[in-house]
């Protein structure tokens, strides 16, 4: 076997062998296949796709080219949540406390952020002593103690998909089904829950623009994910605008909190809602309505906030201390009428060049920027209103954010929240 065989046969669109697809992955992470073979298998790969069986076997031999993690130990059924990533996508800090206030336990590792897409990791990381790493015991003592652990990854999870994600951004190897199920997968499947609960978003802020592109993504990593016999449901959830009312670290756990705390924006909370329900359904396996029931119940009562504030205070973190630049700019509307469109990619772009996001893994970012949002889509907008507040002491061009948002006379008919939910 060899990889040149290898790359001219996906070329004449042929179906690789699981053999095949193991030889690739394990001579690619130990180096014996270089950068520059890898990456035109992947660009064939980009063009010719793959089959159902040969994106599952792909994600079998990432996910076998590391450590896989053992919550075993702890009580309940542990269901995972993954986003495709989104911008101003904070739900994990809205939707884990309230899930664990539901009693279904929240056994998380999150990554951290690169490229449009902002991490839980790096939100967290800006409340004032909040720590992300801690031993595994302690982890495991945590959740069974309060039902909830948000902390970033450690051991060498799925190692072949570092490897792979890295060349994939600087080869234009990113938008592909079988690439991004098997990167999405392997994770999930290592990362030890029983259950997997994926957030497929889709629109201008996200991976798959198309909705038709999306379902085929959620159908690829559902089939994966139950094949391997943990249950799998996948949220198609609109990121054509961003989610709730910041973007940029502290922010967002602001928001979070206000969120919880019934000041949310409410497209933002009802997709909280909906995600959470889903997960104490398949946590508790019982009917979606009586999940939605309880979820809303420990919304209103406020025992979802609680938990927010036990969770951060268990990890170190001051909820009172939660920094965030002193100067700000307002960017005001020059017209009348309503919010119809915003180019939510851009704004998360504006966002990173605050310093909020990373460009390359090594960037470090500063969690005290951002954007606070006071108006979002099919809103009413009036001369003079202040659209969004950025939090920055750089100086900006004020016109590139005022150009991302389309103001038209007629409102949107109608602003979708979940498309589709596939199982
Ligand atoms: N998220 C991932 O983890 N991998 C991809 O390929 C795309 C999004």
């Amino acid at each position: 076997m060899n990889i040149i065989d290898i790359i001219n046969k996906k070329e004449d669109d042929k179906e690789l062998t699981n053999e095949e697809i193991k030889y690739v992955i394990d001579n690619y992470v130990n180096g014996n296949i270089e950068d520059y073979q890898m990456s035109s298998l992947l660009m064939t790969i980009c063009i010719n796709g793959m089959s159902f069986e040969e994106t599952y076997n792909l994600t079998t031999a990432m996910l076998n080219s590391g450590d896989k993690i053992d919550l075993s130990s702890i009580n309940g059924i542990k269901v995972d949540k993954h986003s495709t990533g989104g911008v101003g996508d904070k739900t994990t800090l809205v939707v884990g406390p309230l899930v664990a206030s539901c009693g279904v336990p929240v056994a998380k590792m999150s990554g951290r952020g690169l490229g449009f897409t902002g991490g839980t990791i790096d939100k967290l990381e800006s409340i004032t002593g909040f720590k992300t790493s801690i031993s595994n015991e302690d982890f495991i003592k945590q959740v069974n103690d309060i039902k909830i652990a948000l902390v970033s990854q450690t051991g060498n999870l799925v190692p072949a998909d570092k490897k792979i994600y890295a060349l994939r951004d600087v080869t234009g190897t990113t938008e592909s089904i079988p690439l991004i199920a098997s990167s999405i997968m392997s994770k999930k499947l290592a990362s030890g829950s029983d259950k997997i609960l994926l957030d497929v978003k889709v629109g201008k802020g996200a991976f798959m623009n198309t909705l038709e592109d999306a379902k085929k993504l959620a159908r690829t990593m559902v089939d994966i994910g139950n094949r391997y016999g943990k249950e799998t449901v996948a949220i198609l959830t609109n990121m054509d605008y961003p989610l709730g009312r910041s973007i940029g670290n502290s922010l967002e756990v602001l928001d979070a909190i206000d969120t919880l705390d019934g000041k949310g924006e409410e497209r933002f909370l009802k997709l909280c809602l909906v995600l959470s329900s889903y997960m104490v359904s398949m946590g508790k396996n019982i009917p979606i309505e009586d999940a939605i029931k309880e979820v809303e119940e420990k919304y209103n009562n406020k025992e979802g906030l609680n938990k927010l504030k036990e969770f951060i205070s268990y990890q170190g973190g001051d909820i009172t201390n939660i920094p965030v630049e002193n100067n700000y700019i307002s960017i005001k509307s020059n017209m009348n009428g309503y919010i119809t469109d915003m180019d939510t990619l851009k704004l998360a772009e504006l966002c990173n060049d605050l310093g909020a996001g990373r460009k390359v893994k090594e960037d470090i970012i500063n969690p005290k920027v951002g954007i606070k949002l006071f108006k979002n889509i099919n809103d009413r907008i009036n001369i003079g209103d202040t659209i969004m507040n950025v939090y920055t002491d750089k100086v900006i061009n004020e016109e590139e954010y005022l150009k991302t948002i389309t103001i038209t006379n007629e409102k949107l008919s109608d602003v979708k929240i979940v498309y589709d939910i596939i199982k």
